[in-house]
């Protein structure tokens, strides 16, 4: 039988499962509740607080900030849904400041509190998904001049599509002074560039386990003691009353566990994961005339873009076409949009970013992680400028590659 060899570039979506966070998951999966009193619940209990204390000291926080949730999802949804509902029980009406280049954790949520009778504002970014600081001084402003509103702001710290790493320090500086409550969504960043919460500025932040070698559904929000927050479960008060239910312990570990391995790597993979992405982009842009990359140039650093992102627009093509064509040649990227039903939509990020619909359409994001090799470059260069050529020609794109639409 002869094998295929897959080359998995789509690290952002998820990425593999460490060992060291699978031996760990596995060792705690013993079927104790850490809010039992005897012995074996104290035991359950002793590891969940030092996967706390871990998180903790990895991201620049104090145990008693990190609430483990199930993922990114449901910590941005407290960070933002919650840190409104408490606005609104003070009294006051929240205005919920968000960027069209958001993840649609954040985005739902504003449209949440808008539902909920808040006001929802823009937040301007440029044409690399940066957010403008003018138009956050502006929002805040008029938020501060208006008696009985008060400004809950969310901004990613990294953008899950483009790769691009937002300035949270200028953020944090543009609101101080103003009451405001700024939640950063981490997801992506987390464990792949330095993150101290204590000096970000953020009243809360998401992470996700997933995203750097945890497994599926164990996340933490992040946030200060003194940040009034509603919870959305309600139940057994477990995680200071914000995240009620028994807590995941073996997938707290496990995410302490990955958070340590990611951490400790993280300076040396980061030059690796550059070179990489760095020769992927040359590749591709050298393979296939017109291909454009989206986001910040970031040669040989990464203070701009995530070391492991390459998001590439595709003059004249489908991404979704071109996606189905890799994969059919070994290669697992992203389109980086939504797919609703099979239907391809434009990505959000593209056009927040200013680029019209086709275009939006014809992205296509490669993310490297802890298990990229030279082999997985070498795989998508080698295959990408037929690939192309092929996805430009629409009896290929709609007859054989999605039969019966
Ligand atoms: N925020 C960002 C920036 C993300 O990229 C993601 C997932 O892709 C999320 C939030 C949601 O995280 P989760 O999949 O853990 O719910």
């Amino acid at each position: 039988m002869v094998m295929s060899i897959r080359h998995y570039l789509d690290h952002a979506a998820t990425t593999p499962p460490r060992p060291s966070a699978m031996a760990a998951f596995a060792a705690t999966s013993t079927g104790q509740n850490p809010s039992s009193l005897h012995a074996d619940g104290r035991a359950a209990r002793s590891a969940l607080e030092q996967a706390r204390d871990v998180v903790a000291e990895c991201l620049g926080a104090s145990p008693s900030e990190v609430v483990f949730t199930s993922g990114g999802t449901e910590s941005d949804n407290i960070g933002i849904i919650g840190a409104a509902r408490a606005v609104r029980a003070a009294g006051k009406r929240a205005v919920v400041a968000v960027s069209a280049a958001e993840h649609h954790s954040v985005l739902d949520s504003a449209e949440q509190i808008a539902r909920e009778g808040g006001r929802v504002r823009t937040i301007d970014v440029d044409s690399e998904g940066v957010p403008s600081i003018a138009s956050i001084e502006e929002i805040a402003a008029g938020v501060a001049s208006t008696p009985g509103e008060f400004l809950v702001l969310g901004a990613m710290v990294a953008n899950n599509e483009i790769g691009t790493i937002t300035d949270t320090a200028g953020i944090a500086r543009a609101l101080a002074g103003t009451a405001t409550h700024f939640h950063a969504d981490a997801v992506q960043a987390a464990g792949h560039i330095p993150i101290d919460f204590a000096a970000s500025g953020a009243d809360s932040m998401s992470i996700s386990g997933h995203k750097f070698g945890a497994p599926m559904g164990i996340g933490a929000l992040l946030i200060r003691r003194d940040a009034p927050v509603q919870p959305l479960g309600f139940g057994g008060g477990q995680e200071r009353d914000l995240r009620s239910g028994s807590v995941n312990v073996p997938g707290a570990v496990a995410l302490a566990a990955a958070l340590t391995d990611a951490t400790e790597e993280m300076e040396h993979s980061a030059k690796i994961l550059v070179e990489l992405r760095d020769r992927l982009i040359d590749g591709i842009r050298g393979a296939v005339p017109g291909a454009e990359l989206v986001g910040p140039e970031d040669r040989g650093a990464y203070d701009r873009r995530l070391p492991g992102n390459v998001n590439i627009f595709f003059p004249g093509r489908e991404g979704e076409s071109m996606l189905m064509l890799l994969d059919q040649a070994g290669i697992s990227c992203s389109t980086g949009s939504a797919c609703t039903a099979g239907v391809a939509e434009a990505s959000h990020v593209a056009l927040a970013t200013g680029r019209n619909v086709d275009d939006a359409k014809s992205v296509l994001r490669f993310t490297l992680g802890w298990t990229s090799t030279d082999a997985d470059i070498d795989a998508t260069i080698a295959a990408i400028a037929d690939v192309a050529e092929k996805a430009r020609r629409p009896d290929v794109t709609r007859s054989r590659l999605r039969p019966g639409r």
